[in-house]
């Protein structure tokens, strides 16, 4: 009976915060806000923007890939529009084979993982979560007001945030459901490709994109979380994958907020 009522408390706590969730934030000038141009000045900006680009590179520059596409990396991050991979490539073209959806879930899309994995062979899968990330947001509360499609994106992202204790204040449940996500994609990614991964054809790295220098490691930064499976940050700085980068670059980058799962 005890539980039964604790639950009801919990169940009404999250109906309160749904009012909170992406639609209202938009009204507030938060994550979720809307454009404030117009359709035909978006598309001025798409196509000024492509004839800039056409302009200022030389037909030399597409013949590399002309026939075929060379990543380093199968790169599966968030849609929100403040995480690219022009963080961590100047040039991500023909560099960063990339899948997006909202909370960078690999099970959403599975298939261009595959692809990533399975055909060209990229030698690391990046799994980017990101502060302040409103699919992780929306997850955390109730989101029934969603259109189908949205409600069916976000329910994958139920489990990983299991662990969530609701201790702490938002602010900071929010960050670490962030890294929780990233740690269950990692895992559910190191299963699938597990050949790969124990062969060391393939390393799979968890990151969190902090622009809001959460981690205290510098707006910008990719912070690394996870290799692996592996969550110790002092085991993730002596992995042999991080043999290459220096030690005090390590000692900045390599942090957590929660101890892993
Ligand atoms: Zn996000």
């Amino acid at each position: 009976m005890k539980k039964a009522f604790v639950l009801l408390v919990a169940l009404a706590g999250m109906m309160a915060f749904a009012m909170n969730s992406w639609a209202s934030e938009a009204a507030h000038g938060g994550h979720a806000a809307a454009s404030s141009v117009s359709p035909a000045e978006a598309l001025s900006n798409i196509v000024n923007g492509n004839n800039d680009f056409v302009q200022h590179h030389k037909a030399s520059y597409f013949k590399g890939y002309a026939t075929a596409q060379h990543p380093f990396v199968t790169m599966i991050t968030c849609s929100d529009a403040r995480v690219h991979p022009t963080v961590f490539n100047a040039d991500p073209v023909d560099h960063v084979f990339v899948i997006r959806n909202v909370g960078n879930q690999i099970q959403n899309s599975c298939g261009s993982i595959d692809y990533g994995i399975l055909h060209l062979h990229t030698p690391v899968l990046l799994i980017i979560g990101h502060t302040h990330c409103g699919a992780v947001k929306a997850a955390m509360g109730n989101y029934i007001n969603e259109s189908p499609c949205i409600i069916n994106e976000l329910n994958g992202l139920h489990l990983p945030l299991k662990h969530d204790d609701g201790k702490g204040t938002f602010e900071e449940r929010w960050l670490l459901n962030v890294e929780r996500n990233v740690d269950y994609q990692v895992d559910f990614c190191i299963k699938k490709y597990a050949n790969l991964v124990q062969s060391g054809k393939l390393a799979v790295v968890g990151v969190v994109y902090d622009f809001i220098n959460a981690y205290g490691a510098g707006e910008g930064r990719l912070v690394v979380t996870n290799i692996n499976g592996i969550t110790d940050v002092d085991m993730i700085k002596k992995d042999p994958h991080m043999k290459l980068v220096g030690d005090e670059l390590k000692n900045t980058i390599v942090l957590r907020k929660t101890k892993g799962m």
